[in-house]
């Protein structure tokens, strides 16, 4: 259906249901946990001073998977009443009610203490109060207790106000056997014997800043700390598994960046006390910002330099910065409710790559987050995607809400707008939104409202437009006028649902190939191009070349060309900027896909492309070469192969093997995409002895291999299928020197075109596989060409053991590659039919948009099947190279 108009929008009302009465707020909890790690169980005690607003006999919070008893409170007057408790496992709520004598409530209003013991189990399913383990450096199986609250489950660890807007300041006592390490968001305060238990000790952590339930954390077991590294009177100090210092300083170094620069950009110091950024070796996610104690899977954390691919360092720092930009935007100032998650997720994603940028110039990062965009882009053109904020009722729902749309496609808004009104404006905007709601929380207008209050503008109607409806605009560019419509792969309206939007309010910069430039806001009447910008044509049909539209790149829209502009733009490639080249061959494909342009079209811009600088733009390539790959008929293979060495050859041959003294810092990235794409779809025999050759030589503790294309080496080995070679990968995976090596192994096993090996690696992760790495490994399993077919038919055989060990929130993305099962209609029926009737508790909207990924390649399949040969023998270089 059409969605909202974007001139008369409201935010969504919050579901009422799901939230818990207010008659009693929490002001303060007193916490001890006591967790066993031996018998992955734990105790504890809450002690929470309450507000009562008015008379009650009964409080009500969430609470889940525990036991509790001995409940009492506490009134202002000293009296002590017992308490029975109800659980409510649907509802995930405990409700304590109290005797009620003289027909009075027994809650007066005012102050009062609530207090309850409880147990719970130390899971294994990576949420809530969780168990992980690691294997120490004498070959033993050690455990930690650790905690990921976000969203909603907080109340698996105890009895809380478990909503966002329930701030309140948590006094946390860990109760840990000897020789094990705690750490909690606050510093130490003191430690005394447990009187409880001889061989124990209590652990007292100062009390927080007011915060919101699900940025706690309680992190215990034999773990290690560098020590700290002073940034401004901030103590930070990294948190690892024994032996793994050495691969700390990195991170170390990021943060002290990240830390300064956030805290000059916002202009408000930091908001805790210490920071302890923590590896866990089994973690959901990349990393959690909880206040002063953020968590990390190992691998967004913990690198060696040394042995690193750049791109590898660039996501740690990604990380680090992220998690950093949250102590403000998150956890200072937090959403009321988790519709508004996307505002947190998208300002941190947004952040990140400001703070990396000034981290690491050379890196262009906000270059290569035109990537990132795209791939927001790809799923925000699909008719199943959705605004980027819409009301959430439901925990699923929450947990559904942490997709690229959040991150990337509202982190793209952000820059668009901060772009459109000028980075200092925007960033006063900020500072002015983040002290008017420090240790509160907030609305996403409340932002619109202070970037409205600095600037001037009219944000709210700009923003409403991009944030309260789904899809993106296509504007159109020709004879001096500019329009817009709707961008859509599969057309819209015809059937089903359809949640893209009409119109947006369009912040549009255009410049001539010579230099002026314009801006315009492009609302649902078409406007003149400025005359400082029309070409030599009036708009740049004909032989001149036309304006670019979205110059700079930032805007989040595609745009349409017409055919001579596009043939123009093809001979002017090095006259567009690194995101505005990238930008005209995205949007170029993009209208492939969606049948709205013509394949020959996308191919003279691949002909033309020369850039010995940016990998993005070729990524676009590489990709349209792999959908190629799968689609062609099989005579038509080697014809596929011989127009990638034609169109990627010339630029691998001049950058070589080996990085050269002074190159870029993004040209090995570069080097690697081509190597890899012409070692897999180019089939080049000369690049797969090379990769052979560099293979064995590192075999045995030989010669290590540049990180930087170990990558692209891997993947150019496992395409021969050569006997020996997956179980020397497979040892490399299991005693790997840093965890992105352990990664980097690890997913070539799924990459070998071979049926019986992808099957093997489907037991993997089935067993010895770490839940937080395997549903990954999954994803590039049924993206592999050759044993993608196969691995399917073992997920519909093993759909529940699947579910019930990954963890919920991987269980949508562990199905992502199945888009690409597109060479075999009946496959990819198959596929569909399956995933609509098994649909997922959360994240089913990423499902059905994967299936309509996969519905739009095959589509493609049909239309180009048959001339697809044709078509690219028509490359130069690709009909005598064949
Ligand atoms: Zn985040």
């Amino acid at each position: 259906m059409p969605s909202v108009d974007a001139s008369s929008t409201a935010p969504p009302a919050p579901d009422e249901a799901w939230r818990l009465p207010r008659t009693v707020e929490p002001i303060t909890y007193r916490l001890v946990l006591a967790p066993d790690l031996g018998s992955a169980t734990f105790a504890g005690t809450a002690e929470i001073d309450v507000v009562v607003h008015e008379a009650t006999d009964r409080v009500v919070l969430n609470a889940i998977e525990l036991a509790i008893d001995g409940a009492t409170v506490t009134t202002a007057d000293g009296k002590v009443e017992p308490a029975a408790v109800a659980l409510d496992d649907d509802a995930e709520r405990a409700t304590f009610t109290f005797p009620t004598t003289d027909g009075a409530a027994p809650l007066p209003a005012g102050p009062a203490t609530l207090r309850c013991s409880f147990t719970g189990i130390l899971n294994d399913k990576l949420r809530g109060f969780y168990r992980s383990t690691f294997i120490d450096q004498d070959g033993i199986t050690r455990t930690i207790a650790t905690t990921q609250f976000e969203s909603t489950d907080a109340r698996r660890a105890f009895p809380c106000w478990d909503e966002p807007d329930r701030k309140a300041v948590f006094e946390v006592t860990l109760a840990v056997d000897d020789g094990l390490a705690a750490f909690s968001n606050s510093p130490i305060v003191d430690e005394t014997p447990d009187p409880g238990a001889p061989d124990r000790r209590r652990v007292r952590f100062a009390p927080t800043m007011k915060m919101s339930t699900y940025l706690v954390a309680f992190v215990v077991g034999p773990l290690e700390a560098t020590d700290p590294v002073d940034v401004d009177g901030v103590p930070v100090r990294v948190v690892h598994a024994p032996g793994k210092g050495h691969l700390a300083p990195y991170a170390l170094e990021v943060a002290g960046h990240s830390l300064r620069f956030f805290s000059t950009y916002f202009d408000i110091p930091y908001p805790a006390d210490k920071l302890d950024l923590v590896a866990i070796p089994d973690f959901a996610f990349g990393a959690m910002e909880n206040l002063g104690c953020v968590t990390f899977r190992e691998t967004a954390l913990l690198v060696d330099p040394a042995s690193a691919a750049r791109t590898e360092l660039e996501r740690v720092a990604d990380v680090v910065a992220h998690e950093i930009a949250h102590m403000w935007f998150g956890d200072l100032v937090t959403m009321k409710w988790w519709e508004g998650i996307w505002l947190n997720e998208a300002f941190a994603t947004f952040m990140e790559v400001l703070a990396v940028d000034a981290f690491r110039p050379a890196w262009q990062r906000w270059v290569s987050f035109g990537l990132e965009r795209e791939a927001a882009l790809a799923v925000d053109g699909l008719r199943a995607t959705r605004p980027i904020e819409y009301p959430v009722g439901s925990p699923e729902e929450a947990d559904g809400m942490f997709d690229v749309l959040t991150y990337q496609k509202g982190g793209s808004v952000l820059r668009m707008l901060e772009q459109y009104l000028g980075p200092d404006t925007f960033r006063d905007g900020v500072r002015r939104y983040l002290r008017a709601h420090a240790y509160a929380n907030t609305v996403t207008g409340d932002l619109w409202q202070a970037l409205e209050e600095e600037s001037g503008e009219p944000v709210r109607a700009v923003m409403d437009s991009w944030i309260l409806q789904g899809g993106h605009p296509l504007v159109g560019s020709a004879g001096g006028t500019v329009t817009q419509r709707p961008f859509a792969y599969a057309p819209v309206g015809a059937d089903g649902e359809n949640a893209i939007g009409e119109h947006w309010e369009v912040p549009v910069l255009v410049r001539s190939l010579d230099g002026a430039s314009d801006r315009l806001l492009l609302g649902p009447t078409p406007l003149p191009l400025p005359a400082s910008v029309r070409g030599p044509n009036g708009g740049g049909s004909g032989g001149g070349a036309p304006a670019v539209v979205n110059a700079g790149g930032w805007g989040v829209y595609r745009v349409g060309y017409g055919p001579e502009d596009l043939t123009a733009l093809a001979g002017r490639l090095d006259d567009l900027g690194p995101l505005e080249r990238f930008n005209l061959f995205a949007d170029t494909w993009a209208s492939v896909l969606a049948d709205q342009g013509g394949l020959d079209g996308f191919l003279a811009l691949a002909v033309a492309l020369d850039d010995r600088e940016d990998p993005s733009t070729w990524t676009v390539v590489n990709a349209a070469l792999g959908l190629f790959d799968r689609v062609v008929a099989a005579a038509d293979r080697p014809v596929v192969a011989a127009a990638a060495r034609a169109l990627l050859g010339a630029a691998a041959t001049d950058l070589g093997w080996e990085p050269r003294p002074g190159e870029g810092e993004r040209v090995p990235t570069l080097r690697s995409l081509l190597l890899s794409s012409l070692g897999t779809v180019g089939a080049d025999p000369d690049v797969r002895a090379r990769a052979a050759e560099l293979f064995d030589r590192s075999r045995d503790g030989g010669e290590a291999i540049d990180p930087d294309i170990e990558g692209a080496v891997l993947q150019a080995v496992t395409a021969q299928v050569r006997p020996g070679d997956y179980e020397a990968i497979l040892a490399r995976y299991r005693s790997p020197g840093t965890p992105q090596q352990e990664l980097r192994y690890l997913s070539t096993l799924a990459t070998f075109p071979d049926v019986d090996l992808s099957l093997a690696t489907f037991d993997l992760l089935l067993g010895e596989v770490r839940t937080q790495n395997a549903p990954y490994l999954l994803t590039t399993l049924l993206a592999n060409r050759v044993g993608g077919p196969a691995v399917w038919q073992r997920v519909k055989e093993q759909w529940a053991e699947l579910l019930d060990r990954f963890p919920v929130n991987s269980h949508s993305r562990m199905l992502d590659g199945a888009r690409t099962l597109c060479g075999d209609p009946d496959l990819a029926a198959d596929v569909t039919r399956f995933l609509t009737d098994h649909p997922l508790r959360s994240g089913q909207r990423s499902v059905v948009q994967m299936l309509e990924r996969l519905a739009i390649n095959v589509a493609f399949a049909d239309r180009h099947r048959d001339s697809l040969g044709r078509s690219l023998a028509a490359v130069p270089g690709a009909a005598t190279t064949g």
